[in-house]
Parts: structure tokens; sequence; C-alpha cells
């Protein structure tokens, strides 16, 4: 059986460490914003190339919060991707803006910056790539026109701990980078966390006052805030897993390069595609099939788990019904959602498991 991500093994490995960070945070007593909390922020902002990082409550929360540090509210719209995790539309909806989608770039899969340009209106206030996969979006004309048209560009970052742009890691191209600490993800906790990285000392202030009540001083608010805050258990957690990220990330990068040469030329297989300038960290290895589930089926019967991401795009599902968006609106995403197909990938997999989904997919594809 070759699992789809093997969550269990990749905790096991650090076994020890876990239990110490665990014995430190339990020997000091102190849970919430402490020390453990500021070095993970030092830390990771570091790994970033970020001037700082904000520990939050979860991914979602970071997307909120980076929007709500600027100001983005009700009658303001914000342009998303069609095609990604719905985190990143219910973002925009709880600080009450308007969801203006971008359709994805056929191989790549990310916002479409040709798109963008057509979708601006005298509302619109930010742009909200998303580094789908763990591959950076193309942000130099997303960053090029937001320059132009005095918006925000706030990233989604959620699935690219250590991905690179142009030789620089993703952390603080936009105004603001929301991450999650989902434990499946590139970096991930023993439960939920999240962060936001910016090189904008003004803006980390603002999300430090936002997470923690509005508060800076204790019983003084001067905002309405919000408890979303990343605990210190989990900041030691993350301490602990961060040095593994760039080793995790490499492997991760040997599978993909087994997938994409093992499989190349074949018919009916579209690989994801890779642009130049980026250098992908494989949150997920998405490629696309006219028959996926009748070749999921055929893998899930082979011992090899699959995933899809994702099967229904947000303007479809029900929590989105209002918008009154019918079925052919968005039809990229659409497509993508009935074709897309994750192969297992992931830190503990190894390079024979790879070629054995390769020659299975090669022989049932
Ligand atoms: C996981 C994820 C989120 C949300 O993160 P949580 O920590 O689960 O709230 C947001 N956007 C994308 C693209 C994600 O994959």
């Amino acid at each position: 059986m070759i699992p789809f991500l093997d969550l269990p093994a990749i905790q096991l490995r650090q076994r020890r460490a876990l239990h110490e960070a665990l014995d430190r945070v339990l020997d000091r007593g102190w849970f919430i914003l402490g020390d453990e909390v500021a070095a993970f922020e030092r830390e990771f902002a570091a790994f970033c190339q970020a001037g700082e990082a904000v520990g939050v409550g979860s991914g979602l929360d970071a997307l909120v919060l980076a929007l709500r540090a600027c100001g983005i509210g009700p009658g303001d719209e914000v342009l998303v991707p069609s095609h990604t995790f719905i985190a990143t539309w219910l973002a925009v909806t709880q600080v009450g803006a308007t969801i203006v989608p971008v359709e994805p770039l056929e191989g790549c899969m990310t916002m479409d910056p040709r798109q963008l340009e057509a979708a601006l209106t005298p509302r619109s206030r930010a742009v909200l790539p998303v580094h789908l996969y763990g591959q950076p979006a193309d942000l130099a004309p997303i960053l090029d026109l937001a320059r132009r048209h005095g918006l925000r560009v706030i990233e989604d970052a959620a699935q690219a701990h250590g991905a690179r742009y142009r030789g620089r890691r993703i952390g603080a191209h936009g105004d603001l980078v929301a991450w999650s600490f989902y434990p499946g993800k590139n970096l991930g906790a023993l439960g939920d966390g999240g962060a936001v990285t910016t090189d904008d000392a003004g803006l980390a202030e603002r999300l430090r006052l936002l997470r923690n009540y509005g508060s800076t001083q204790k019983y003084r608010h001067e905002t309405v805030g919000v408890n979303s805050r990343l605990d210190e258990l989990q900041a030691a957690f993350l301490r602990a897993k961060l040095p593994l990220l760039e080793a995790d990330n490499a492997q991760r990068q040997r599978i993909a390069a087994r997938y994409l040469a093992g499989l190349a030329g074949h018919p009916r297989l579209r690989l994801p595609e890779v642009r130049a300038g980026a250098e992908p960290v494989w949150h997920l290895f998405a490629l696309r099939h006219p028959q996926r589930d009748a070749l999921a089926q055929a893998l899930q019967q082979r011992g090899i788990a699959t995933g899809v991401h994702y099967p229904l795009p947000p303007h479809l599902q029900g929590a989105y019904a209002d918008l009154g968006w019918p079925a052919g609106r968005l039809p990229q995403a659409e497509a993508m959602a009935a074709q897309l197909l994750s192969l297992p990938i992931g830190p503990t997999m190894t390079l024979e498991q790879a070629d054995q989904v390769i020659a299975a997919l090669r022989e049932l594809a």
C-alpha cells in the first residue's frame, strides 16, 4: 500500500524532539504569547526572508487578519483565483468584501495575471494570489499591476513553505503573506496554527494588535480585535520541525522530478507545468486525466492512494449558492475540478514508491 501522505510516519521521525518541546513548555508553565512563539516568529521570518512573522490561530485566520490589517471590508473588491481551496474565498467573505474570481493558467494552475486588468473596477482594493500546490503564482505581473493601480497584494502561501520565486523565498514579495501550519502542510503543527509574514513593520504591528483582542497592554483595547494566537505548544513543535523543512521539500522535489520524467509524453495525462523562475515545493502533485474517477479507482485497487484537490470549485459550493453563479460561469476552474488527480507525495515517500506509481499509471491511465 502506498499512502497518499504518511502523516504518522512524518511525526514519529521526531518523537524525541517533540517530547522535548512539550517538556520545555510544561517546565516553563507559560502557554499563550511567550518565548516559544516569539522565537518561532523570528526563526520562521528568517526562513522566509521576511522582516517579521506574526503567529496566529490558523491559515484562514492569517488571511482574514491580513485583509483586516489592510483595512479591507464591505464595499471593497478582492481578486482571488477561481481555482483554490475554499479558505481563500471564505477569508474575503468573512471581512465582508466582494470576491472577484480570476481563472487559472492552464499549465501552472495558478491565477492568470493576464486576466487581472479586465477584472479591475474602481472598488478593487487587493489581489490575493495563491501559491497553489506549492508553486509560486506569477508574482511579477501581479505586483506590477498592483503598483500601477494602488492595490494591496496578499499572498496565500498555505501550500508553499520554502518555495522560491526568482531566487527569493516566498515570504514578503507582496504586502502580506498568509501561512497555515495545518498538520498536512509542508510545515505542519500537531494541531491548528498559522502566521503572516511581511517586510512592513506597521502592518506587523497592526496584526499583533488584531490577533490579541486589539490589545498590546493588558486590559487596554485600542481596536476591535479577535482571539487568534499561535499557542506556545504549537510554536514549540514548529520550532522542532522547521530545521527539517528544507530536506523534506528536497525529497518532494525529487519525487516530482521522477513523476515528470517518468510520465512525460503520456497521451492522456496532462502534467503540471513549472514556470520559469519558480521553484515549487510540491505540497501536492496534481495532474489531469479525462477519466479521473475511474483512474483513481483503478489505482486504489493496486494499493495506490490518491486525492482530488478540489472536487468542487468554491462558486459551486452550497456556501456560495447566494451568488447564483451557475455551472459554466468559471469553465477553467470547473474543468480542473473534474479532471485533477493528486498523486502520493511527501517527505517520507521513497523514489521506489514513486516508480511503482509511475508503472501503474503507464498501465492504467
Ligand atoms: C490549508 C489552506 C488554507 C487554510 O489553512 P487552515 O490552517 O486550514 O485554516 C488556506 N488556503 C489554502 C490554499 C490552503 O491550502
